[in-house]
C-alpha cells in the first residue's frame, strides 16, 4: 500500500477516537423502538420525529437518544440542557 495512505488510515485511527471533530449540523435516522420505527431527524434548527409523543411534547425518548449517543458531536443549539 501507498505510504501517504497508510499516513492518513493511522491518522484516521486517531480522528475516529477524538469525536468532538465532528458535529452534525443536519441529519436523518430510522430509530428501531421497542414496538414501531421512526423517523427522527435534526434539520440545523429543531428535532423532529414521527412518534405520537414527539407531535405533543417537541422531545420524547427517541430525541434524548439520540442526544445522548451524539453527545458532542451536536451542535449547541441542539442539546437539551438537562439529559
Ligand atoms: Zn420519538
Amino acid at each position: 500500500m501507498h505510504s501517504s495512505l497508510i499516513s492518513k488510515i493511522e491518522k484516521s485511527r486517531t480522528y475516529a477516537e477524538e469525536k468532538e471533530r465532528v458535529t452534525f449540523n443536519t441529519f436523518s435516522t430510522s430509530f428501531r423502538g421497542n414496538h414501531n420505527s421512526y423517523d427522527v431527524s435534526y434539520d440545523g434548527e429543531s428535532w423532529h420525529c414521527s412518534c405520537p409523543f414527539f407531535a405533543t411534547r417537541a422531545l420524547c425518548s427517541h430525541t434524548m437518544a439520540l442526544q445522548r449517543i451524539l453527545e458532542d458531536m451536536l451542535p449547541k443549539e441542539a442539546k437539551i440542557e438537562g439529559l
